[in-house]
């Protein structure tokens, strides 16, 4: 579904969802720089229960119709962002929409990181991120202990669990790493799970995570399969009925 930001409506009932009822399906809200947080490390939102979305902005007006190159998407406040004047648009992962100049054509890419943007973390934190897309930011950041969260919500997740699952979960293109299912469509992407390898919820390090999918997850281990038939079992079904229908 391609949502129209040209119109202020739709705006405002993005922001508004992803204030009263955060979803990563949505990918995309429009807010004035000034309404943005900003840390140490960049910018993010408060989110429902105290968690957290770090997000990235970018002119979502692009000039180069022949789309050669994409706006760059800035993750802190750069030298380079000289749009002030202008409205930019918000992205909580990494995947984004934008216009051309004459606002007639839309396309929907990957940013890249700033370059500018990218060098601010690696001079300070020493966080190195591959390639520079938002998933690797995100999941770089919880590599190095002086970026990780530490906060933590009444689950033992951190704050911010969502997002790391998110990303890490695109990065792994919403495909099981055990079975190889891939879920394709957003309404199954809740399908695949990010397991910790090691059970330790706050070691969000990319070599302790796992995308693993509902059934997969579900036969881990002794405690999974328990906890699986107490919890889960309602999304098990629902899973394999979706797998019986594919085949
Ligand atoms: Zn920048
Ligand atoms: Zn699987
Ligand atoms: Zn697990």
């Amino acid at each position: 579904m391609i949502y129209d930001f040209r119109k202020g409506h739709s705006a405002q009932y993005f922001s508004k969802l992803l204030t009263i009822n955060y979803d990563f399906d949505v990918e995309e809200i429009t807010l004035s720089r000034e309404q943005l947080q900003q840390d140490e490390i960049g910018y993010f939102k408060r989110t429902k229960n105290n968690g957290m979305v770090r997000l990235g902005a970018f002119l979502p007006q692009y000039k180069d119709i022949t789309y050669a190159s994409t706006p760059a998407l800035h993750i802190y406040q750069c030298e380079t962002t000289e749009e002030k004047g202008f409205k930019m648009q918000i992205a909580n992962s990494s995947r984004n929409n934008y216009w051309s100049r004459d606002r007639s054509k839309h396309v929907q890419a990957e940013l890249q990181i700033c370059k500018v943007c990218a060098k601010h973390l690696r001079n300070h934190y020493k966080i190195s991120m591959g390639t520079n897309t938002f998933n690797n930011f995100i999941l770089a950041l919880e590599e190095s202990s002086r970026t990780k969260q530490t906060l933590v919500d009444s689950s033992g997740y951190i704050i911010n669990w969502r997002q790391v699952s998110h990303c890490f979960r695109d990065l792994k293109r919403f495909t099981c790493e055990k079975c190889g299912y891939k879920a394709n469509n957003e309404q199954h992407y809740k399908y695949l799970h990010t397991h910790h390898i090691s059970g330790v919820k706050t070691d969000n390090q990319r070599s302790n995570l796992q995308c693993l999918c509902v059934k997969c997850h579900s036969e881990v281990d002794d405690h999974h399969q328990k906890k699986f038939a107490l919890e889960g079992l309602s999304q098990l079904l629902e899973f394999e009925q979706i797998r019986a229908n594919i085949n």
